[in-house]
C-alpha cells in the first residue's frame, strides 16, 4: 500500500511530494499528460514562494533562471508595490514561465525519490476507515492502487475533489481578460500598468526577450474565454489602451482567460485531500493561484507526514483547512477587487481606481498589500491568541541574522549548515530539513529539546532586522515558516514553558 498517492504533477503536486519526502514518506504521483504543460502561465513567482523554496535551499535555481521584477501592481493601478518593504530575502517577483518552475520541480521531486508516473490519470475513488482505494487508467487499462492518503493536485476540474464529494461552489466566468507572449520593437524600459476609460493593460519582461501583454479592455471584456485571439486584435488593444502597440511582433502564445471564481467547501473529506486549484480557482490577477497553491503544499506536507508517522497531536491535518482557506478566500477576494479596477469604465469607477492608486502612494498602504501580494500576509491561524507575541501566527519574515559563529547541534552536517546561515544571514538554512525549528535568539538555550525539534543559536543583527524582533529572546518557526511562538523572557525556564504549549500545537 502507498503511503500517499498525488493526481496531478502540476506545480503544487510536484511541490508537495518533496516536502512530504522530506520527512521519508513513500510518494507516487500520478500525471495525466505525457509531457510537462510547455504554455508559460504563471509567469509570476512571488517572493514568498521563493522564501518557502529559500528554506529547503533551492530559491537560487529558480532566481537563476527567472527575471527578477522588483515591483507589482494592485488592480493596475499606476503607483506600484515596493516589494523591497516586504522583508523576503528576495524582494521582488521572479518572472519565470511555468513550464520552467514545472521542470525544476519535477527535477527535484525525482531527485528526493518521489515517483512520477505520466500518462495515469486517476478516474475514481473510494474510501475505506484504514485507505483509499484509487482507480487509475494507463493506456486504456485500468489498475486499483491502495493509498493510505490521496490528495487532488489535479487543476479546476479535479476528479479528486467530485469522486470525493467536496463541493467547489462559486461563480461562471462573466469576464474575460486577453493575454499574450510577445517580441517587442519598442519595450517599456520598466513594468508597466495603464488604465483609461478603454480599460487596463499590463506589461513586464518575462525572459528571453520576451515581455507578457495583459489587458482587460472594455470593448473585448464580454467575449467568451474560448473565443480565439489575433496578434491584430491586441495590436488594436494595446493601441486603444496605451496609445501605441510597442512593435510587438512573434507571438509566443495568444489566450482570453475568465474571472470564474470557485472554492472547495472543504479541503479533506476522510482520506483524500485537496490543493492548488483543485481547491480554489479565481481571476488570474496580481500571479496569485500557483503561489497560493503552493503554499497549499508547503501547509500541508508536513502536517500530513506527521499523522502517517503518528507524531500530529490532535486537530493537526484538520489545520489544513482552517488555515488555507481563508488564506484562499482571501486572495479570491482580493482578485475580485482588482477585477473591478481592471474594468473600470463609468467616471465614478475610474475616480475610485484613481483614488485608489493615489492611496498606494502612502508607504504603509504599499506595505500592507506588497505583503499581502507576495504571500506574506496570509491570515492569522485560527487560535491565535490576542494577547500572544505580534510575530505569533505570522510568516517568517524582516529577520536577519548576524551570527558568524553561530553554534548548532553536534554534527558535521549541523555545522555546516550553521555556517551556511551565518553567510546568508537568515534561518532559512537551519530549515533545510522541514522539521519545527526553535532558535535562540539571545545565546540561552532554550531547555525543551523534543526529538526532531531543529534547535540553533543566533543573534539579531537589530540594525537590519525589522523592529519587531528586538526583544525576541527566542522563536519556535513551523516547518512551513509560519512562527509558532516568540518568547521575549530572559528567564531560561519561563521561557521553556511558553516554548513547550507552543510544541504542544505542533507535534506529540
Ligand atoms: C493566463 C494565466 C496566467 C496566470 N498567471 C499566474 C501567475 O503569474 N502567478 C500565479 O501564481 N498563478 C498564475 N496563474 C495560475 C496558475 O497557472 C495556476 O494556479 C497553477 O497552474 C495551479 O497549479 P496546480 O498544480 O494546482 O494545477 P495545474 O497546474 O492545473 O496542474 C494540475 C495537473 O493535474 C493533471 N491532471 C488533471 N486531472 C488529472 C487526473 N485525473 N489524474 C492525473 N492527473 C491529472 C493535469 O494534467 C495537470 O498537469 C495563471 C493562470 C493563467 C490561466
Amino acid at each position: 500500500m502507498l503511503d500517499v498517492l498525488i493526481a496531478g504533477a502540476g506545480p503544487v503536486g510536484l511541490w508537495l511530494a518533496a516536502e512530504l519526502r522530506l520527512h521519508g514518506v513513500e510518494v507516487t504521483v500520478v500525471e495525466r499528460r505525457a509531457a510537462p504543460d510547455g504554455r508559460s502561465r504563471a509567469v509570476g513567482m512571488q517572493a514568498g514562494t521563493l522564501d518557502t523554496f529559500a528554506t529547503r535551499g533551492l530559491a537560487e535555481r529558480f532566481v537563476e533562471r527567472g527575471t527578477p521584477v522588483p515591483t507589482g501592481h494592485f488592480g493596475a493601478a499606476t503607483t506600484r508595490l515596493d516589494f523591497a518593504t516586504v522583508g523576503a530575502v528576495h524582494p521582488f517577483m521572479l518572472a519565470l514561465g511555468q513550464s520552467v518552475t514545472e521542470q525544476l520541480l519535477e527535477e527535484h521531486a525525482v531527485g528526493v525519490g518521489a515517483r512520477v508516473l505520466r500518462e495515469e490519470e486517476v478516474v475514481s475513488l473510494s474510501q475505506g476507515p484504514d485507505a483509499v482505494e484509487a482507480v487509475i487508467r494507463a493506456d486504456g487499462v485500468h489498475r486499483t492502487v491502495r493509498a493510505r492518503w490521496v490528495v487532488g493536485c489535479d487543476g479546476t476540474q479535479s476528479a479528486v475533489r467530485r469522486a470525493a464529494g467536496i463541493e467547489f461552489p462559486g461563480q461562471d466566468t462573466t469576464l474575460t481578460g486577453w493575454l499574450a507572449d510577445v517580441e517587442l520593437d519598442d519595450p517599456p524600459t520598466a513594468p508597466l500598468a495603464a488604465t483609461g476609460p478603454a480599460g487596463s493593460f499590463l506589461a513586464a519582461p518575462i525572459g528571453d526577450g520576451v515581455h507578457r501583454l495583459a489587458g482587460l479592455s472594455t470593448a473585448t471584456m464580454h467575449r467568451g474565454a474560448g473565443e480565439p485571439l489575433t496578434l491584430e486584435e491586441v495590436r488594436e488593444q494595446t493601441r486603444a489602451l496605451l496609445g501605441r502597440d510597442l512593435g510587438m511582433r512573434n507571438p509566443r502564445w495568444l489566450s482570453r482567460y475568465g474571472n470564474a471564481t470557485r472554492q472547495a467547501a472543504r479541503y479533506r473529506a476522510g482520506r483524500v485531500l485537496v490543493a492548488g486549484d483543485a481547491a480554489h480557482m479565481f481571476f488570474p490577477a496580481g500571479g496569485q493561484g500557483m503561489n497560493v497553491g503552493i503554499q497549499d503544499a508547503t501547509n500541508l506536507g508536513w502536517k500530513l507526514a506527521a499523522t502517517l508517522q503518528g507524531w500530529a497531536p490532535d486537530g493537526l491535518l484538520d489545520s489544513y483547512d482552517t488555515e488555507r482557506r481563508p488564506a484562499a478566500r482571501a486572495v479570491i477576494d482580493n482578485t475580485r477587487a482588482q477585477l473591478a479596477l481592471f474594468a473600470a469604465a463609468s467616471p465614478e469607477q475610474i475616480a475610485l481606481r484613481d483614488v485608489w492608486s493615489a492611496s498606494l502612494a502612502e508607504p504603509r498602504t504599499n506595505r500592507q498589500w506588497a505583503r499581502r501580494i507576495a504571500g506574506f500576509d496570509d491570515p492569522l491561524p485560527a487560535g491565535t491568541a490576542p494577547d500572544a507575541h505580534p510575530l505569533a501566527g505570522t510568516r517568517l519574515a524582516g529577520l536577519v541574522l548576524d551570527s558568524p559563529e553561530a553554534e548548532t547541534e553536534t554534527g558535521t552536517e549541523a555545522e555546516a549548515e550553521a555556517a551556511a546561515a551565518a553567510a546568508a544571514a537568515t534561518a532559512h538554512p537551519f530549515m533545510h530539513r522541514g522539521r519545527p525549528l526553535l532558535l535562540d535568539l539571545d545565546g540561552t538555550r532554550t531547555p525543551c529539546p523534543v526529538p526532531g525539534l531543529e534547535q540553533h543559536t543566533a543573534t539579531v543583527d537589530t540594525e537590519a532586522s525589522e523592529p519587531v524582533w528586538r526583544e525576541v529572546t527566542a522563536v519556535l518557526i513551523r516547518p512551513d515558516a509560519r512562527i509558532a511562538w516568540a518568547g521575549t523572557d530572559t528567564d531560561p525556564r519561563r521561557r521553556a514553558a511558553g516554548c513547550r504549549a507552543a510544541l504542544r500545537t505542533l507535534c506529540r
